[in-house]
């Protein structure tokens, strides 16, 4: 009985709020993948919780789920792999090399 293994991330705190994605017009990657990405508005632009912008390529990429730090996404416009951090109470990505 493995099952409990499976079952430990039950454990958070905190569950993370789930997103429902829809595509934005977005066409740098293929159409499956569109709804993983958008045009970012700028600097005074503010992300949802499921946003975080692109170091590499100021894309922003967006999650199913709520992001946290230590978090990794993969950004397909520019293939960077990317880890989330904190920054002044913000969600950044940096380049996770
Ligand atoms: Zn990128």
């Amino acid at each position: 009985m493995n099952d409990t293994l499976i079952n430990k991330t039950d454990d958070e705190p905190e569950k993370r709020q789930m997103y429902v994605l829809e595509e934005t017009g977005f066409n740098e990657v293929p159409k499956k993948f569109r709804r993983f990405y958008r045009k970012w508005g700028g600097p005074s632009e503010t992300l949802a919780p499921n946003e975080v912008v692109c170091p590499v390529c100021k894309i922003v990429i967006r999650s199913m789920q709520e992001l946290r730090v230590g978090d990794k996404v993969y950004c397909m416009p520019c293939m960077s792999r990317l880890i989330v951090e904190e920054e002044n109470g913000l969600l950044v990505a940096r380049v996770n090399y």
